[in-house]
C-alpha cells in the first residue's frame, strides 16, 4: 500500500523565498535596520527572564499591552498571532464554513488566496483596476450581490505600493455585510489607518505586523485587532500557545521604544523616496521602465516588460529584488543597499 495525498496538497508546492546569500537582499520587504543591534542589552534581559520550562501566556498579555499601547489601543482588542500569517489563516478558517465566498483582490499578497484555498473556500478574485488602484464601490457591490463572507485584501498594498484612503476603507466597511479584513502589514510608512475604527465597526478586522517598520521579522508577531465579538472569536479559535515566550518577551521590550521605532521608520520612508526619485528618473531615460508607481510603503513597485532579464542580471551580480510577471518590487534599503541598487540596476538598463 502506499499513501496517497489528498488532491488539494498533490497541488500545491511549498513556498520558495529567495534562500541565496547575496550581498544585497532587497527581495523580502523587510527592515534594513536591525532593531537587535541598537536595543540588544534590553531584549537580553528580557529573554534571560523566560522561564524556559513552562508554557508561554496564552493570552500574550505583556506584549498585547505593549502593542495596544504603541498604537492607543484597547488590549482587550488586541490578539497576539505567530506572524499575521497566522491570523490570516485561522480567521479565515474560523470565521467561514467550508464552501463560502471570499473576495481577494488582485494583483495582491498571495497568502491569502493560499490560506483560502487550504481552508476550501470559494476564492472569488477581483482584479484591480488598469492603473492598479482599487474601485472600493464596485467591490462593495460584487460582496453584497454574491453571498460573500469576507474580503481580505493589504492597505497600503503588497506587490503594487499604492495606498486605498482612510474614508474609502470606512465606505466600504459600512456598506457590505461581511467581514472586512484589512492588512496593514505596511501601514506606518503611510498614516491613512483605521486601527481606530473597530470598535465602531463590528465587521472590521485589522491586522498588523511586527516583521516590516518595527524590524522583527525574525520574531514572527503579528496582531489582529477588533471589536469584543470578533476579538473574543479570535481569542478562543487561535491555538492556546501559538506565540512563544521569547518572541513575547523580546517583543514588548522593543514596543517599549516607540520613539526609535518611529525614528527608523521615518529613516525607512527617506529611503523609499530617493529611491522612488532615482528609479523614476531612470524611467525617462531608459524607456523598458514602463511605470514607478506612487510608493506609500518600504518598496517601490516597478512596471517592465523586461522584468526577469533585470532580476536575473541583478541577481548576478549580487543584488537580490522580487520578480513578479511583468514587475519587478524593490524593497527600500540602507543608502549604502539603494547606492549599489541604484549603480548596478542602470549598469543593467543599459545593456538590454
Ligand atoms: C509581510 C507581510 C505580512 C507579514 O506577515 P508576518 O507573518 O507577520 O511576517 C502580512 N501581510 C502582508 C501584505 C505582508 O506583505
Amino acid at each position: 500500500m502506499s499513501y496517497e495525498l489528498n488532491k488539494k496538497l498533490k497541488s500545491i508546492e511549498p513556498y520558495e523565498p529567495e534562500t541565496g546569500t547575496y550581498p544585497v537582499r532587497l527581495d523580502a520587504n523587510e527592515s534594513c535596520f536591525d532593531i537587535s543591534e541598537k536595543l540588544g542589552d534590553v531584549i537580553s534581559e528580557a529573554v534571560k527572564k523566560v522561564e524556559f520550562n513552562r508554557y508561554p501566556d496564552p493570552t500574550a498579555k505583556e506584549v498585547s499591552e505593549a502593542f495596544a499601547e504603541y498604537y492607543g489601543l484597547n488590549p482587550e482588542h488586541c490578539t497576539a498571532g505567530n506572524g499575521s500569517d497566522e491570523l490570516i489563516s485561522l480567521i479565515l478558517s474560523s470565521f467561514l464554513d467550508k464552501g463560502d465566498t471570499v473576495v481577494t483582490l488582485s494583483p495582491d499578497f498571495s497568502m491569502y488566496a493560499f490560506y483560502g484555498f487550504i481552508n476550501e473556500l470559494k476564492i472569488k478574485n477581483i482584479a484591480k483596476e488598469d492603473d492598479l488602484k482599487i474601485d472600493v464601490g464596485k467591490v462593495a457591490e460584487f460582496c453584497n450581490n454574491n453571498d460573500v463572507k469576507a474580503i481580505i485584501f493589504s492597505n497600503p498594498c503588497n506587490p503594487t505600493s499604492l495606498g486605498v484612503r482612510r474614508q474609502d476603507i470606512i465606505r466600504l466597511v459600512k456598506n457590505v455585510y461581511c467581514l472586512v479584513i484589512i492588512d496593514e502589514a505596511y501601514m506606518d510608512f503611510w498614516g491613512e489607518s483605521v486601527l481606530d475604527m473597530v470598535e465602531e465597526y463590528d465587521n472590521l478586522v485589522v491586522l498588523k505586523t511586527c516583521s516590516k517598520n518595527m524590524g522583527m521579522a525574525a520574531l514572527r508577531l503579528g496582531f489582529a485587532v477588533a471589536g469584543d465579538t470578533i476579538s473574543n472569536a479570535i481569542k478562543a479559535a487561535k491555538s492556546p500557545y501559538n506565540v512563544n515566550a521569547i518572541t513575547q518577551a523580546a517583543a514588548a521590550a522593543v514596543l517599549r521604544h516607540k520613539p526609535m521605532i518611529m525614528e527608523y521608520t521615518a529613516e525607512i520612508v527617506r529611503s523609499r523616496k530617493m529611491l522612488q526619485n532615482a528609479v523614476t528618473e531612470l524611467a525617462e531615460r531608459y524607456f523598458t521602465i514602463e511605470k514607478v508607481y506612487d510608493s506609500v510603503t518600504n518598496f517601490i513597485f516597478i512596471k517592465t516588460p523586461k522584468a526577469k532579464e533585470i532580476y536575473d542580471k541583478l541577481l548576478q551580480r549580487g543584488v537580490s529584488v522580487r520578480y513578479m510577471g511583468s514587475y519587478l518590487r524593490v524593497t527600500a534599503g540602507t543608502e549604502r543597499e539603494n547606492h549599489i541598487f541604484l549603480k548596478e540596476f542602470k549598469e543593467v538598463l543599459s545593456l538590454l
